[in-house]
C-alpha cells in the first residue's frame, strides 16, 4: 500500500445532521466514500439514532465505520484538562469493567438497532486507559498516534493526526493544525490522518480541511480506511 492517508469523522450524532451533511457533501465531492466515520450511539445520554432518519442515511456515504465510546462524556472530573476540553473523555476514570461495559453497549446498539458493523474503535477524545489486546469485541482501536490491532499487540501502524476541535480551547485549533504537519514532517513515513469534527463546520475550518485533503491528493497519497490500513500491515 504505497502513500496511504486516512480522512476521519469523528462524533456522528444525530444532533450534528447538519454539520455532517456539509461535511459529507465535501468529502464526497473530493474522494467519494474514501472515509470512515465515528459513531456514537447515544450522544450525552440524550441523542440515539433512528435507523430510518436522514443522518443515518447518511453514514452509508463513507466505507467505514467506528465506534466512538457509548455517550461521549466524562460523567465527572476534577481534571481541568478534562473540563476545558468539554469533558470528552468518556473512558477516564472508569475500571476496565466499565469500559468494557460501554463499548458492549456501544456496539450492541450500533449492531442491533441500525445494522452497522463496526470492527474498529476511536475511543472519545483518544482515551483508553486500557490496552487495545485487553479490549473484546472489536478489531482495533484507533489513538492520537497509533492505530492498534486489539489482537496482537506487536501491530501497530504509526499515524500523524491533524485535528481542529479541542473543546473549549479554541486557542489550540491552529497548534492543532501545526502538530499534525511538524509531526508528518519529523517523521514522513507516518500515516497521515484528518480528524474532522461537526463543530470544525460552524468554526470554518472546511475550506482549511479541503484545501489539505487536496495536498495530498495531488502529493499522491491515496484514501483508505483503518480497516483497510489494518489489514496491510503498514508500519
Ligand atoms: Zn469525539
Amino acid at each position: 500500500m504505497s502513500k496511504p492517508f486516512l480522512i476521519v469523522v469523528h462524533d456522528a450524532a444525530p444532533l450534528f445532521e447538519a454539520e455532517l451533511a456539509a461535511i459529507f457533501e465535501q468529502l464526497n465531492q473530493r474522494v467519494g466514500p474514501r472515509f470512515s466515520c465515528a459513531v456514537v450511539p447515544n450522544w450525552h445520554d440524550e441523542f440515539r439514532w433512528d435507523r430510518n432518519s436522514g443522518v443515518a442515511s447518511l453514514l452509508k456515504h463513507c466505507d467505514e465505520l467506528l465506534l466512538h465510546g457509548w455517550i461521549h462524556r466524562r460523567a465527572a472530573s476534577l481534571s481541568p484538562v478534562s473540563w476545558l476540553a468539554g469533558r470528552p473523555d468518556e473512558f477516564n476514570g472508569l475500571t476496565p469493567a466499565v469500559i468494557q461495559q460501554r463499548i458492549d453497549w456501544g456496539l450492541g446498539e450500533l449492531r442491533g438497532a441500525l445494522d452497522l458493523q463496526p470492527n474498529g474503535m476511536i475511543p472519545p477524545a483518544w482515551q483508553l486507559p486500557v490496552s487495545s489486546p485487553d479490549v473484546s469485541g472489536l478489531d482495533y482501536v484507533m489513538r492520537f498516534r497509533r492505530l492498534e490491532s486489539c489482537s496482537d499487540a506487536s501491530s501497530a501502524v504509526r499515524l500523524a493526526t491533524w485535528s481542529w476541535d479541542w473543546g473549549r480551547l479554541r486557542l489550540f485549533e491552529w497548534p492543532g493544525d501545526w502538530f499534525g504537519s511538524l509531526q508528518h514532517w519529523l517523521e514522513p513515513s507516518v500515516v497521515p490522518c484528518v480528524a474532522i469534527h461537526p463543530v470544525d463546520v460552524p468554526h470554518g475550518w472546511l475550506p482549511r480541511i479541503d484545501g489539505l485533503v487536496q495536498k495530498f491528493l495531488d502529493n499522491g497519497f491515496t484514501p483508505v480506511t483503518p480497516g483497510e490500513l489494518m489489514a496491510s500491515g503498514t508500519s
